[in-house]
């Protein structure tokens, strides 16, 4: 990173961290004509451990955020195959006003970067190799006014890092970035948060996961899939293996291929999850390709914090987007369309903030963040927790899955309710129910 003048470390808005969620705070932040910093400490492209899957609700925020999806890289799918108790059962993806009707797979080693240059492009400021270390708080109002940042190299390590000598480690990069208001966007980690003292709500379902990328004849397929049981062997006659998994084809050669595993199950403390995953490949057909000669790259595992697992998402100046604020959907695991929710909404209400006068008519647009995401997947998420705590239990999800998945209307709603496909207003019966029990269901 070069010396920056004191000017170009100031402006609106800091957005920490450029994955989904600060990109698309930032595009929508620079698109309104905020000044906006996109302080990322790594250097794209990067990669991100993640399934690669975008339902139709992310699809819709990339087409809000103007981005290019006819342009190579994108691979579209027309609905969800779920496979358990011998059943295979394709649901195309609901045909809403609301909504567009396909998903979308796409590497996070590209997908992250096309974001952040589109936000880029739109004006956002975006500084790599830039790590946050902690808010700078004005002690007399008590309120976060920036951020310290420090040089890194490409992966994320400080400068003179892992080289056997600390002593050579650069300090000259340490950095202050100012601005009224910051939005953290810093993943799973929650630097920001954490430093302001908010901490994981141990009540919420997490959950951990791995993927692996193969070079498979099933790179093509049209349809993401979900597998609700894992066998090491013939189904019903050998070992039922914990979680559930997933192969979704990147139309690039290569599939993502993972399984993940909820708090709420009693093997999760204690899995060797690379293992679980080659015992439950192992066992898949051998044309399929799922064998260690065709495996792309390293094999990763990383958290998912679900349902509102840290709280509030405003405070002082500073909002949380993303995992960050633990926005995984525990349904379904989907992560990247609630950041890119967030992100928008958080800049959303920021441009209506700034144009506030300083002080409380703008802290009030701002705290109005907090309660428009209560209300937006509040309830919702309070579902996606009994739904976790309900399909942790193995013998309720043998049964669910047993008897419900032959039946096609209900698996159609069930669909719905884990995608969070729903006609906000009107719509047909399964709309209707579900946006009832979101709105009856308690705050998340
Ligand atoms: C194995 C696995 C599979 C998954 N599969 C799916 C899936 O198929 N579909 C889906 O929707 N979701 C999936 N998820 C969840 C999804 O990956 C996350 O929810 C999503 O990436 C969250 O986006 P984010 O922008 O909040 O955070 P991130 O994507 O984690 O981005 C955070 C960014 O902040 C940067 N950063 C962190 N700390 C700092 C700092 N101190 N200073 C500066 N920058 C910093 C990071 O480098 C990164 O670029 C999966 C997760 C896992 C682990």
């Amino acid at each position: 990173m070069t010396r920056m003048t004191a000017d170009a470390r100031h402006a609106d808005v800091i957005v920490v961290g450029a994955g989904p969620a600060g990109a698309s705070a930032a595009y929508h932040l620079a698109n309104a004509g905020v000044d906006v910093l996109l302080l990322e400490k790594s250097a794209f492209p990067r990669d991100k451990i993640c399934g690669d899957g975008l339902t139709p609700r992310a699809v819709k925020q990339l087409i809000a955020m103007g981005i290019d999806l006819d342009a190579p890289g994108w691979a579209r799918n027309k609905g969800l195959r779920i496979v358990g108790a011998g059943h295979r059962l394709e649901l195309p993806w609901p045909e809403l006003a609301s909504f567009p009707s396909y998903g979308m797979v796409r590497t996070r080693m590209d997908f992250d970067e096309v974001l952040a240059r589109h936000a880029e492009k739109a004006g956002a400021r975006l500084i790599e190799r830039t790590a946050v270390t902690a808010p700078i708080v004005d002690e007399r109002t008590g309120r976060v006014v920036g951020v310290t940042a420090k040089s890194v190299e490409d992966r994320g390590r400080r400068t003179g890092e892992n080289r056997g000598d600390r002593d050579n480690r650069d300090d000259s990069s340490n950095m202050d970035f100012r601005a009224p208001v910051v939005i953290a966007c810093d993943g799973v980690s929650a630097r920001m948060a954490i430093a302001l003292g908010l901490e994981r709500r141990e009540n919420r379902p997490m959950a951990v996961a791995i993927r692996a990328y193969y070079e498979t004849p099933r790179h093509d397929d049209e349809w993401m899939e979900s597998w609700l049981e894992l066998w090491d062997g013939e189904p019903g006659r050998s070992n039922l293996l914990p979680g559930y998994g997933w192969i979704f084809g990147l139309a690039n050669g290569t599939a993502n291929v993972g399984l993940g595993i909820l708090n709420t199950s009693a093997a999760f403390q204690h899995v060797d999850y690379k293992d679980v995953l080659r015992r439950w490949l192992d066992h898949t057909p051998e044309e399929w390709g799922f064998r260690e000669p065709n495996l792309v790259g390293k094999i990763g595992s990383a958290a998912l914090p679900m349902g509102f697992n840290r709280k509030p998402h405003y405070t002082r100046g500073v909002l949380l987007s993303g995992d960050s604020g633990g926005m995984v959907n525990p349904f379904n695991g989907e992560g990247i369309d609630y950041a890119l929710e967030s992100g928008h909404l958080a800049a959303d209400i920021i441009v209506q903030a700034l144009a506030r006068p300083e002080g409380p008519a703008r802290e009030r647009v701002l705290e109005g963040y907090a309660t428009a995401l209560e209300s937006a997947y509040g309830g919702y998420f309070t579902l996606g927790r009994v739904f976790a705590k309900m399909i942790g239990n193995p013998t309720f999800m043998k049964q669910a899955t047993k008897y419900g998945l032959p039946r096609t209307t209900l698996m159609k709603f069930t669909l719905k309710l884990m995608a969070n496909l729903t006609e906000p207003r009107g719509g047909d019966v399964s709309d209707r129910v579900i946006n009832a029990l979101a709105r009856v269901a308690p705050a998340a």
